[in-house]
């Protein structure tokens, strides 16, 4: 994509130049913005994935910089956007960018966030004990990159903490693996489960006993792919019956709310602070968000896939795979 830039690069005596970046310097740390067109290709999904990260933890705490992404994000993902070109695009995140100083003056009563803070406050004084000591998820423990097990597979499901005594085992591979074989263990070694399916999924069987409330397990997949032996390892819990039942209390307080869209967004911060990662992903699943909000919900997803452990690239529905 060829991109014409408003702003001249730096040149002394250049005094609209310099004009410009004294006006943007009064505002948010805007000097150290990407251009729009980092923000166009980070919206496209065409940026590797450590631009891609490096373009989040600064959408994290740069509300003009994201006042320009929504509505690109918008007009990327509605049906119409292949009516428009690529320059139309690009055009507008050129101009969102610049007015973005602009934008950010305004003050969006009733945005998804807002509502999200009010849906978090009333749930605080509904239920004081599950939600003691909750606060919504900042802009950095979103953008933390949790360290996983890799070795050529991605283990997805069960992770961190799950609340299924029963859990379903689910993972990704390179595609070159006919069968997988799939071994449940304690922390200590013991082997509780092997099976080998040809399937990326496995269901915990029925005749084994249930996984006990509290304990951690680890679980491994191994596989012959096309080039070599395809290996990885997780471990998660077994949440405590407490946790279960909160969770339990919590699910229909949100389906009870008046504002049930930002009161399950609530709900996703309040999973993820307990690791209840996979029932964090599943909550997300049932959200449909207006296009306005699509940047609020893409952080939440991808700070839920990486404490999941699952690479962008595999996670997104456009790269493919
Ligand atoms: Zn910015």
């Amino acid at each position: 994509m060829e991109v014409i830039l408003l702003l001249p690069p730096d040149r002394a005596g250049d005094d609209d130049a310099q004009l410009l970046r004294r006006l943007a310097a009064t505002d948010q740390p805007h000097e150290a913005c990407p251009d729009a067109n980092d923000l166009a290709a980070w919206v496209e999904r065409r940026l590797s994935r450590r631009a891609s990260r490096t373009i989040e933890g600064h959408l994290a705490d740069c509300p003009p910089c994201r006042e320009v992404v929504t509505p690109l994000a918008a007009a990327v993902s509605a049906p119409t956007s292949r009516l428009l070109t690529r320059t139309v695009l690009l055009a507008a995140a050129l101009l969102l960018g610049f007015g973005a100083l602009y934008l950010s003056t305004l003050t969006r009563p009733g945005s998804l966030s807002d509502r999200v803070q009010i849906a978090a406050a009333e749930l605080a004084s509904a239920h004081p004990q599950e939600m003691a000591g909750f606060e919504l998820l900042t802009g950095a423990d979103l953008h933390q990159s949790p360290q996983t097990l890799r070795g050529g597979c991605t283990l997805v499901t069960p992770s961190n903490t799950s609340l299924e005594p029963r859990p379903s085992f689910a993972w990704q591979g390179d595609g070159t693996v006919q069968k997988w074989t799939v071994v449940l263990r304690t922390v200590a070694g013991e082997e509780l489960w092997r099976e080998t399916t040809d399937r990326p999924s496995l269901s915990y069987p029925p005749g084994k006993p249930d996984l006990t409330s509290g304990e951690r397990y680890l679980w491994e997949i191994r596989g012959a792919g096309a080039t070599g032996e395809v290996r990885g390892g997780k471990l998660f819990a077994v949440a405590s019956a407490q946790n279960v039942a909160a969770t339990a209390r919590m699910r229909s307080a949100v389906d009870a709310h008046r504002d049930a869209t930002a009161a399950r967004i609530t709900l996703v911060h309040w999973l993820l602070r307990r690791d209840l990662v996979d029932a964090a992903v599943e909550e997300l699943g049932r959200i449909v968000g207006p296009e306005q909000d699509w940047y609020l919900l893409e952080e939440l997803r991808g700070a839920a896939a990486r404490r999941q452990g699952v690479p962008e690239a595999e996670r997104d529905p456009k790269s493919g795979k």
